[in-house]
């Protein structure tokens, strides 16, 4: 092979090397480029006798001991900035030194600054080095040990997790024992966000509606609005199942009707309390705030405009903020209610009314009915087949609260 040949091929071998370590982003032309110029300083005036050995063997490899294969001649090729790694080593190197030299005096008798016999010193630095690279192989043996430790707890952790997952998967559902549901399934978990819309809406129809009145009214309101969103669920519910949805479909009906049925309670709340004295007394203010700079404006028109803006927007904002307070106090006060409840036998009986209802949650009353998956009833809801649950439970707290009344 010629001589062209092979300064070629070392070319090409290094720049692969220097793409191997920076990758393609960086143009590793440029930085061979610059370290043959450095290479041609460095040789200054001495003759090159054979210039494919002096590229092949000096200028074109990497000229470096350091352990950051970014760097050449202590230098970052990408950067140009000094290597931290070398800036290390240095330190090292300058500590063995002082290492040696201080070993050397003490067996001596000697100080340090004096001047120490150079046989010796070389001796005691040959040892440090020795010693370095022992306590170098033990610490990568070390490091060795510990990431095959780590390795094994990882992969110990990723199979326990793995089980776990299967174990959770395999779980049946807490609230109807139907197999391999995760711990819960769609139907079951559907039946509970629409409990929680139900109960929602209750807590805004009572903090708006009768957070001033006394418990047996604000337990009416409660249960008169937990009704009607009931209602609505059911009735989305059995156009899901008169459209032969399946069951967790019919289910999912049900959940998107009750939030529905919960924005609007929500909506109509917002429209009761922004026509509250407190509502008016803000959108007064902010009405004649906004009057005040009427010299901002053009004609009397446009500053009666954005007053009028300012006024709507107070009034809404007061709504949202005493729906807030509101439901923060209601949430705040439950050993209250307790208390309440238990002085009041008219509360007690609606409570036990409300416990059966919630023992038969009604969507998954109606879910597990005659629905289009055979085998799927359970002996706990097998009663309510046949029976609107909604209407049911509605009558049944009706009953109890006519008598509690009686
Ligand atoms: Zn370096
Ligand atoms: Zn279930």
């Amino acid at each position: 092979m010629g001589t062209r040949w092979r300064v070629e091929q070392a070319v090409r071998a290094e720049l692969e090397a220097l793409r191997g370590v920076f990758g393609p982003g960086v143009d590793a032309e440029r930085i061979l480029n610059r370290r043959l110029r450095r290479r041609m300083t460095d040789q200054g005036e001495k003759l090159v006798v054979d210039p494919a050995g002096w590229l092949i063997r000096w200028a074109l490899p990497r000229r470096s001991a350091c352990p950051d294969s970014r760097c050449d001649d202590g230098r970052r090729m990408d950067t140009g900035g000094d290597c931290e790694a070398c800036g290390m080593l240095h330190v090292d190197r300058r500590a063995l030194r002082q290492r040696a030299a201080a070993h050397v005096a003490a067996r001596l008798g000697v100080s340090v600054s004096d001047r120490l016999p150079r046989a010796a010193f070389e001796e005691a630095l040959h040892q440090e080095w020795q010693r370095q690279g022992w306590l170098r192989a033990a610490q990568h043996e070390q490091d060795a040990e510990v990431r095959l430790a780590r390795e094994a707890a990882q992969a110990a952790r990723r199979v326990e997790l793995e089980a776990a997952e299967a174990a959770r998967r395999e779980r049946p559902c807490e609230g109807c024992g139907r197999e391999r549901a995760a711990g819960l399934c769609g139907t079951c978990a559907n039946s509970r966000l629409v409990e929680e819309s139900v109960g929602e809406a209750a807590e805004i129809a009572v903090a708006t509606w009768a957070h001033d009145l006394d418990a047996e009214r604000r337990v009416l309101v409660a249960s008169e609005t937990e009704t009607q969103v009931r209602a609505e669920v059911e009735e989305s519910a059995q156009r899901g199942r008169a459209e032969g949805a399946f069951e967790e479909t019919v289910s999912l009906m049900g959940k998107l009707a009750a939030e529905l049925a919960l924005a609007q309670v929500r909506r109509r709340a917002l429209g009761h309390l922004a026509w509250t004295d407190e509502a008016r007394v803000e959108a007064e203010s902010a009405y004649a705030a906004q009057m005040r700079r009427r010299h901002l404006f053009d004609t009397r028109a446009d500053a009666e405009e954005a007053a009028r803006e300012a006024s709507r927007s107070a009034r809404w904002r007061t709504a949202e903020y005493l729906l807030r307070t509101r439901l923060g106090a209601l949430r705040a006060r439950p050993v209250r209610l307790r208390e309440e409840r238990a002085s009041d036998p008219y509360i007690q009986r609606v409570d036990s009314v409300r416990a059966q209802l919630r023992r038969t949650p009604p969507a998954a009353d109606t879910a597990r009915g005659p629905s289009n998956q055979a085998g799927a009833v359970l002996p706990a809801a097998a009663g309510c087949i046949g029976e609107d649950p909604y209407v049911a439970g509605a009558a049944r707290a009706r009953a109890a609260m006519a008598g509690a009344r009686a």
